[in-house]
């Protein structure tokens, strides 16, 4: 017999308490070989002042046993507490999502029955890296940060699992057609993976669209990868066409730690009632079995889930005229699955995990590539709010600024030309974007964008940031403005 495995355990709050020991119970009784290692989260922790909402000693019990199941916390509303999860993901570079979103039907209501989809999203990256400024009185900002190894790293980790797990296609989302450098890395990196992946079929899909199809024919999509934004809206649009946002589990994996949860949140206007459904928990639970080598069990538990779905016992959320048996609670659920523990389903396609499953999705990054990176201009944002903000006005005025042949090039307003030449309808806020350049695009060095900076101070301009202008490999790494 295997020796038990020490995995962090968390509560959580709401509904927690009660899902994570149906959840336990299902797993004893099933034979998993686990020693907990309970660490408080969550609102109580938020509320002593900690704003990430995790205690030091929590970090150090996940850095020992790199395995975490958590119930779902409740984010107390109001400034200065840090997300959790946002939190979590990203100090243990846990960078992919991994959320199965199946039809369980008709013992589940969905109009989709064929549904069997896995979306990887990726975790670390893109608006969610939390840099936000408000630059103006009207305008404020939030970074969009794509990486080369993030990218590389999760779109590897969805080719790789659609091979372990038997997937056949894989799909790319993004919306490459308006940001063309941030989310063309995410498209252009899929199409060259997808090179080293010949058994795989793939295709690609702006996220609108993409979006849409998932809602109206989700049965066409196998494996999704796609930025964290997107992963992140369309994991919920999935999971409502299955009928089964209260039954999902996720994943978030990284190199060392693994976070295993529910998709759902605390529920707090059941909590403490005994009629949660504990299914989304306990499919993380299952996706945790199979990640740390307790496969048999994991099979065990999905098998007599799943047959439980099929004899009717169902929990509120999913209870259905007609269709289920019984009503239970959070309690008699669990009881359920474990008199099933050893059964199959008869109509369901039954779980199949073996050791195979186990082997952790290993990903090796190509060597990266140096480029040759050039200084060819400064585009310097400015607050200004003068003269009925006319473009022609901040355009005669930063004319006068000049370095060594820096000369202002055009002014956008929100991405959009304004200066020289704008259209008189162009709505303008109080930010303007003013590139500068030299007219032959040839190198500019620090030294002269400082003492560009200096005339626009002097010509009494408020720069609120300014942005390099590089080129790489000789190649324009910037978008051109609208209208330029
Ligand atoms: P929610 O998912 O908690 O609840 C939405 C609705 O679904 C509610 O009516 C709830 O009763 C029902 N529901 C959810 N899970 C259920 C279950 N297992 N069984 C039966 N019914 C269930 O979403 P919310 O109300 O928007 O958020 C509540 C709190 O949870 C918030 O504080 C939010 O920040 C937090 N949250 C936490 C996580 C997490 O920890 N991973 C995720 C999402 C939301």
């Amino acid at each position: 017999m295997s020796s038990k495995r020490k995995i962090t355990v968390a509560y959580g709050d709401g509904i927690g308490p009660e899902i994570m020991k149906a959840t336990i119970d299902i797993m004893e009784a099933a034979g998993a070989q686990l020693e907990y290692d309970v660490i408080e989260i969550g609102e109580q922790v938020y509320l002593k002042g900690i704003t990430s909402g995790m205690e030091p000693k929590a970090i150090d019990s996940l850095r020992e046993t790199k395995v975490f199941l958590k119930s779902p916390i409740t984010t107390p509303q109001g400034g200065g507490f840090k997300s959790l999860n946002v939190t979590t993901r990203k100090s243990f570079g846990l960078f992919a999502n991994v959320r199965p979103c199946k039809a369980f039907s008709p013992f589940v209501k969905t109009h989709f029955p064929k549904t069997d989809l896995v979306i990887i999203r990726e975790n670390e990256e893109d608006l969610y890296a939390g840099i936000e400024h408000r630059q103006t009185e009207e305008v404020y900002q939030c970074l969009k940060i794509i990486s080369k190894p993030g990218t590389e790293k999760i779109i590897r980790y969805a080719f790789e699992y659609a091979r372990k797990y038997g997937r056949k296609k894989v799909t790319c989302m993004t919306k490459d057609n308006i940001m063309k450098l941030a989310d063309g890395l995410f498209h252009k990196t899929f199409d060259e993976i997808a090179k080293e992946y010949p058994d795989i079929q793939t295709d690609h899909k702006i996220i609108d669209i993409g979006t849409a199809l998932i809602a109206d024919r989700p049965e066409i999509f196998d494996v999704i990868v796609t930025l964290n934004l997107y992963g992140d809206i369309i994991s919920d649009v999935a999971a409502q066409v299955t009928g089964s946002v209260g039954l999902g589990g996720s994943a978030n994996v990284g190199e060392e730690v693994a976070m295993f949860e529910a998709i759902h949140g605390s529920a707090p206007d059941i909590a403490g009632m005994g009629i949660a459904n504990p299914s989304g928990l306990l499919n993380g639970a299952i996706m945790m079995l199979v990640h740390i080598g307790q496969p048999e069990v994991a099979e065990k538990i999905a098998n007599a889930w799943m047959k439980t779905l099929e004899d009717g016992i169902h929990t509120g959320d999913i209870y259905q005229e007609g269709i289920s048996a019984k009503k239970v609670g959070t309690d008699e659920f669990a009881k359920a699955v474990i008199a099933r523990l050893g059964q199959k389903p008869a109509n369901m396609v039954p779980a199949a995990f073996d050791k195979s499953s186990t082997a952790p999705i290993e990903i090796k990054l190509r060597p990266a590539k140096k480029s040759k990176k050039e200084l060819i201009g400064v585009d310097v944002f400015i607050d200004w709010d003068a003269d009925g903000r006319n473009p022609n006005t901040i355009g005669d005025t930063l004319r006068r600024a000049s370095a060594n042949g820096l000369v202002l090039l055009l002014i956008t307003n929100r991405g959009i030309k304004v200066y020289p030449g704008g259209m008189k309808e162009t709505f303008c806020t109080d930010h303007w974007r003013c590139r500068f350049q030299k007219p032959d695009q040839s190198p500019v060095s620090h030294a002269e964008i400082l003492d560009l900076l200096a005339q626009i101070k002097d010509l009494g301009f408020d720069f609120i940031k300014t942005e390099n202008l590089y080129a790489f490999d000789g190649v324009r790494a910037y978008s051109l403005a609208q209208g330029e």
